[in-house]
């Protein structure tokens, strides 16, 4: 069994103990947290030994029984996945590193923080032996995820993303109300582009960013120039394999990220939280270009406090090499039900709109 150490409890580090909790090769060795607020109130509810990061006393105020100090919860784990806003991860790369126990951080920390960014199905090779990995942001993990196997099955010649994001999360309540639509950054490209290039170094990639008053998920317009000229009943073949990606169907009604979540809900999802790509099988188009080359675009939602969960748990199988990427991936989607369709329903095959290109 990896123990394995969370060092913040918020928005990602409490869904990386869960879902660390539900693998049957790990169990959470604790959690730290700065402050005894609600998320330590949950921890301490599910058991989760609690570990302060800094002050022990206003815990035991709160009435919380408190382990240690997070020094302590780092020398009893096996790796630690550092989920404590962005910038504080890099604060405690001392700390990992005085210790010698592997780091796995968060997307909110700069590239540099670790020899390699990760994404499960891009690059886990890259990790195995690493000392440290950076799972990439909510937005490049969602990204990620699609171009993989469209490179690997047809060849990438350009991609254009324009990712409408989110302004806040729900518990963001200092982000708020903002009434407006902000393009962000009004720079071009945008920080994702640069961030996708940290996972696939040869890729050409522009993205755009903007942020919109919403709470729910990111949505990307995707366009990617193909090196070749698939159908788009084959696009859709290789993405409906992909059991981190899901196609909604368009008898489901799903017109929005509203009704994703709303629909996660009622299948039981944990919070109803949305790890996959959604992706909407009628958005996803192939148009053949002259001279051997089609663009291929889609839309998708990307539910940014989930996608980078089941990410977070594969690298720290990769960097511990006790599974390849196979195992680990299968081992984690089943822990967690990934690859069974929102609610259990086979999720890609029920639509063929209509097809724009030849066959390959
Ligand atoms: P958050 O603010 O929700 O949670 C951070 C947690 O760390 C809180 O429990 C806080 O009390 C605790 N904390 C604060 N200072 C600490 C310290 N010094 N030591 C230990 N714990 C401390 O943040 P989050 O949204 O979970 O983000 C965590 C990381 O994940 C960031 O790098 C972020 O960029 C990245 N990320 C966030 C999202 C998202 O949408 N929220 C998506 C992908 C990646």
């Amino acid at each position: 069994m990896l123990r394995v150490g969370i060092n913040g409890f918020g928005t990602i580090g409490k869904r990386v103990a869960d879902a660390v909790r539900a693998q049957p090769d790990m169990t959470v060795a604790g959690v730290a947290k700065r402050t005894p607020d609600y998320e330590a109130e949950i921890a301490h509810d599910r058991g989760y030994p609690l570990f302060a990061a800094e002050d022990e006393r206003p815990f035991a105020a709160a009435g919380l029984d408190v382990c240690g100090r997070v020094r302590q919860l780092v020398a009893a784990s096996d790796v630690v996945v550092d989920a404590t806003p962005a910038g504080v991860g890099a604060q405690n790369r001392e700390l990992y590193q005085d210790l010698d126990t592997p780091a796995v951080y968060q997307g909110g920390e700069d590239a540099d923080v670790a020899p390699v960014s990760f994404n499960a199905r891009a690059n886990y090779d890259a990790a195995v032996g690493a000392d440290a990995v950076r799972v990439v942001s909510c937005n490049t993990t969602g990204l990620s995820r699609v171009l993989a196997p469209l490179d690997e099955r047809y060849g990438i010649e350009k991609v254009r993303a324009t990712l409408v994001r989110r302004g806040g999360d729900p518990s963001q309540t200092g982000r708020g109300p903002i009434n407006d639509t902000l393009p962000d950054p009004v720079s071009i490209p945008s920080h994702h582009a640069p961030d996708v290039q940290t996972v696939f170094p040869d890729l050409a990639i522009d993205t755009m960013g903007m942020k919109v008053p919403s709470t729910l998920m990111h949505t990307h317009a995707v366009n990617v120039t193909l090196e070749s000229v698939p159908s788009t009943d084959s696009v859709r073949d290789l993405l409906a394999d992909e059991d981190r990606l899901l196609l909604v169907p368009e008898r489901l009604g799903i017109d929005g990220a509203g009704k994703l979540k709303e629909y996660t809900r009622d299948a039981g999802r944990p919070r109803g939280d949305v790890w996959e790509n959604c992706i909407w099988a009628e958005s996803l188009t192939v148009e053949p270009l002259a001279d051997g080359r089609a663009d291929c675009y889609l839309f998708q939602a990307i539910h940014q406090e989930a996608d980078v969960v089941p990410e977070s748990v594969d690298a720290v199988r990769a960097i511990t090499g006790v599974a390849d990427r196979d195992v680990s991936v299968r081992r984690t989607n089943e822990a967690l039900g990934i690859g069974r369709g929102l609610a259990g329903l086979d999720p890609g095959h029920s639509v063929r709109p209509r097809d724009a290109a030849s066959d390959d």
